[in-house]
């Protein structure tokens, strides 16, 4: 897995050649969120949180580009997600994806854009075959939205930025082949950091972010037999340790399960996987 170079990917059968469905997660945490997703020769990205020099840079280090990009998607409004987002499609000249309330939220901090598509929760979007599916997360922001991505039968999920684990956000996130689920914080951790008290009430909230031990609750939920792989999420550098979020993610996932995980990372992409 660290190979940027090349694509790693997942156990395959030799004898039928699998449909590529591939991704990198160029950043992720509070300082920065950033999703890369390619199939079939389209190619998109899932929120801009950092400057377009830095996604362009994370782009080279996994051999891509930006100038390939089909679509740029955004799921809610925090600056986390959409920092860079109108210099970026600027000059690119790139059209954006979200929600109205989304849009109508970010307007003053994106600026002018090149094109805009209004995009609803259970209302997918195809490019040629690279499906993008929004769906309707609990989160503090207007409209917030999070992807499950279909490409000839694989399933890729998208879960970080959502309060809590319901029922309806379970149901959107059966049957992956790959899962990349928000893993915020320690419980325990935020509470005796230094984060003020309101910060603290937010974070925890329904309508803030998932714990490890929420993001164990969802895994334990939604394991199956063909998940393959999961990727931990939005982790705190403050509130939380990766070996603690890793503990708790593989004791929901079960002593003997053989689910591949990884830790995404606030400063460094990962390199594009093929799920
Ligand atoms: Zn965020
Ligand atoms: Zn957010």
């Amino acid at each position: 897995m660290s190979d940027y170079e090349g694509t790693d990917t997942l156990a395959t059968s030799p004898a039928r050649p699998r449909p590529h469905l591939k991704f990198s997660v160029l950043s992720s945490g509070s300082g920065g969120n950033s999703v890369y997703i390619e199939a079939g020769g389209k190619c998109v990205l899932i929120d801009a949180g950092l400057s377009e020099k830095k996604l362009s840079q994370r782009m080279a280090h996994i051999g891509r580009s930006l100038n390939k990009l089909d679509a740029v998607f955004a799921t809610h409004e925090h600056s986390d997600h959409i920092r860079g987002m109108g210099p970026l499609l600027r000059k690119h000249q790139l059209p954006l994806y979200t929600t109205e309330g989304t849009y109508d939220r970010a307007q003053h901090c994106l600026g002018k854009l090149p094109g805009f598509f209004r995009i609803r929760a259970g209302q997918p979007v195809d490019f040629d075959g690279l499906v993008v599916e929004p769906y309707a997360t609990p989160h503090d922001a207007e409209e917030s939205v999070a992807f499950v991505i279909h490409y000839r039968g694989l399933r890729l999920g998208l879960a970080t930025d959502l309060g809590k684990v319901t029922a309806a956000v379970a149901g959107k996130l059966q049957k992956l082949d790959a899962l990349l689920i928000e893993s915020n914080h320690d419980v325990e951790m935020l509470d005796a950091g230094p984060y003020p008290w309101v910060t603290k009430k937010r974070i925890r909230s329904d309508v803030g972010h998932l714990s490890n031990e929420a993001c164990g609750e969802m895994l334990a939920t939604v394991k199956h037999s063909g998940l393959r792989l999961v990727v931990l999420m939005h982790m705190s550098e403050t509130n939380n340790h990766p070996e603690l979020a890793r503990i708790t993610a593989r004791q929901a996932l079960g002593r003997d399960d053989a689910t591949e995980m990884i830790v995404a990372e606030q400063n460094h992409p990962t390199p594009l996987i093929a799920v």
